[in-house]
């Protein structure tokens, strides 16, 4: 009788895992399309080490972290001719300066035209948490942003933040991907640890392409970030990863694996923005046997359109 059972609930699995589509909760986005505001390389517009892009999901737009220097995504918003004081939620990937510095003057910038730009902020457990030997600089962030009536909002798990767009929360690091210096620590409930930025968490799409994935800055892995949607949101492919994922400095065994993954996960399309690296970029597409025009180092202006694909900056196309 027990093992009958088992059966019965390997096949129920099987087939959920089998044929996620036929999920009647599970809402997809139809209109999409991802512009990168802030990243290394430009050939229109302002250059930085840092991260921030557009993002218009069914008629709703967000932002996903906000550049490094205070006033590039504002300018550069301004030279592709993008709006973005209709954008109320914004995302910060994780505490880091390169990905929160923009905030505060975007906030201030915009709000005369419209008093909800940028007004709800959605981050990871631990992005307050004390940095032992060096300053939290999001906490300054937090109250100038207050200060102009802003509110911050945080996640542990995954969230459901519009129908089909899901914040993954915290990532558990089950992979050692370790992308992070090595050198901080962090005041925790369980005491003083090594700092492994454990409020980074990234955006995912659900589409009938698959989930199209934006990370800031890729501190939990990308790896790890893949295993975790479909772990905590639902399994199915991710054929799509933009944004930074810290394969910069990453050896040629890690990126060697760290491709047979991308593989396994369904990877087709990739921008490889800010700190995913130039050189890793195109060891991955070597080793995924792919193209140029599925994937690219991402540049300022670049886009990614569902149904559409990649449009590659003039300087990475
Ligand atoms: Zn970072
Ligand atoms: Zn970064």
């Amino acid at each position: 009788m027990k093992s009958l059972f088992c059966v019965l609930l390997m096949m129920v699995c099987m087939s959920v895992f089998a044929n996620p589509k036929k999920s009647a909760d599970w809402q997809r986005v139809t209109k999409l399309k991802i512009t990168t505001l802030s990243t290394m390389l430009a050939s229109r517009g302002i250059g930085e080490w840092g991260y921030s892009a557009v993002i218009e999901v069914d008629g709703n737009k967000i932002l996903f972290d906000t550049g490094n220097r205070p006033q590039t995504v504002l300018q550069n918003a301004k030279d592709l001719g993008i709006d973005l004081s209709d954008v109320k939620d914004v995302i910060l990937s994780h505490n880091h300066g390169d990905h929160t510095g923009g905030l505060v003057t975007l906030r201030k910038a915009l709000m005369g035209k419209n008093p909800q730009a940028l007004s709800k902020v959605h981050v990871g457990k631990g992005i307050f948490h004390k940095r032992v030997n060096s300053q939290n600089k999001i906490l300054k962030v937090k109250s100038d942003m207050e200060a102009l009536g802003a509110e911050f909002t945080l996640y542990e798990s995954a969230h459901e933040l519009f129908p089909g767009v899901w914040l993954t929360g915290n990532v558990a690091r089950i992979h050692p991907e370790k992308n992070w210096s090595g050198n901080g620590r962090i005041e925790t409930e369980n005491g003083i640890l090594e700092d492994t930025i454990p409020e980074d968490m990234s955006l995912v799409f659900d589409t009938d392409h698959g989930f199209i994935l934006v990370s800031g800055c890729g501190h939990a892995g990308i790896v790890n970030t893949m295993e975790h949607i479909n772990k905590h949101i639902h399994p199915g492919s991710i054929t799509t990863a933009i944004g930074g994922y810290h394969l910069v400095s990453a050896s040629d065994t890690h990126l060697a694996w760290t491709a047979k993954q991308l593989d396994r996960f369904g990877v087709e399309q990739m921008i490889g923005s800010h700190c995913t690296g130039i050189d890793a970029l195109y060891s991955l597409r070597t080793l995924l046997k792919s193209n140029r025009s599925q994937m690219v180092v991402g540049s300022v202006g670049d886009e990614f359109e569902l149904g559409k694909g990649i449009k590659a900056g003039f300087i990475a196309h």
